[in-house]
């Protein structure tokens, strides 16, 4: 199946209650990994690449990675996205590439790490929706500030400082109304990279009620939750167990992405949790039989690591089963619709 426009996707999502799991992509195992999940599970994919993926990997080589995930699985419905976009230079470069979303996160200024005011959020994201509309691609806006750094992408906010940045249900609703995005990320008290939280998130510092109330004055928004890796203590422990040293700590805890999916969140990000599970993988190849040196070796360890992970959250989020239901819907098509 040729890549559809997300907003297809997030559509049947929200008309059947389920969420979907965006995975980033760096190189071809990511998308290996998340295809080699999404088959087994007959699951309908978003991936998505950062600015600094596509430098990273170029966008000609992962243009071609995606355009082979599509053609070597017909029967999967893929959406291709580009994660925080800075500017809508951005955006519209990724548009070119063959992107089928595009995030504008004017919830910053185009440093990447500035919190931007309201007027400027406003008008960069109305820019890319006037352009992308008319093509079919979907576009993902943020209001509010999430914490952490993501790709050097991030205000940098501690927890506590992203708590005073957390999105406003009148400012969502006035956002939504004034720029015409299909999907909306949302400060709740995530944040980016594996460090969230020090000990497990209770409702003081993990602000599921606030989703609940965007979706009940935004019901035709489809939520997004970044930074929503659930840093599993198994995977920390593989990768400590193997050399590694990384500290104790919290993520978010699938249960609360469930809680989240029945109020409107269908969009679900998780990178951390896949950088851990390869990470481990390899550390434990590396440890085990250290007269190894063909990548290929530690390369496949990680890239199954990883399909299990991406599995996990595919049947977590209840996209699993449902790649044979989402409509075949072209750019084109979507394009007449707006
Ligand atoms: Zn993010």
């Amino acid at each position: 199946m040729p890549l559809i426009p997300m907003r297809a996707l997030l559509d049947h999502a929200a008309e059947h209650g389920y969420g979907v799991g965006a995975f980033n992509v760096n190189n071809m195992e990511q998308i290996q990994s998340i295809m080699m999940a999404a088959t087994e599970t007959n699951s309908p994919v978003i991936v998505q690449a950062s600015r600094g993926a596509r430098s990273y990997s170029n966008d000609n080589y992962l243009r071609h990675l995606m355009l082979a995930a599509a053609e070597l699985n017909p029967s999967i419905p893929i959406a291709m996205h580009q994660d925080h976009g800075n500017s809508p230079a951005t955006c519209f470069s990724a548009i070119d590439q063959g992107f089928t979303s595009v995030m504008m996160d004017g919830s910053l200024q185009e440093d990447g790490k500035t919190p931007a005011s309201y007027e400027y959020n406003v008008d960069v994201t109305k820019q890319v929706v006037a352009k992308a509309h008319a093509l079919g691609v979907t576009v993902e806006a943020e209001i509010g500030c999430l914490g952490g750094i993501e790709d050097g992408h991030g205000a940098g906010l501690s927890g506590d400082e992203a708590l005073e940045h957390l999105t406003d249900p009148d400012e969502a609703e006035r956002f939504v109304a004034d720029t015409g995005c299909d999907a909306l990320a949302v400060a709740i008290g995530t944040s980016h990279g594996a460090y969230k939280f020090t000990k497990k998130p209770t409702g003081d510092v993990l602000k599921m009620d606030l989703i609940a109330e965007i979706h009940r004055r935004l019901p035709d928004t489809h939520l997004v939750m970044h930074g929503s890796s659930s840093v599993p203590k198994e995977l920390i422990d593989i990768i400590n167990r193997f050399g590694g040293e990384m500290p104790e700590t919290f993520g978010v805890p699938v249960e609360a992405i469930q809680e989240g999916i029945k109020h409107g969140v269908r969009k679900i990000n998780v990178d951390t949790d896949n950088r851990l599970a390869i990470t481990g993988a390899i550390r434990k190849v590396f440890a085990e039989s250290p007269g190894k040196f063909d990548p290929r070796d530690y390369l496949k360890p990680a890239r199954e690591a990883m399909a299990e992970v991406v599995k996990a959250r595919m049947i977590a989020f209840g996209q699993a089963g449902m790649a044979d239901k989402v409509p075949h819907v072209t750019l084109e098509e979507m394009a007449k619709r707006y």
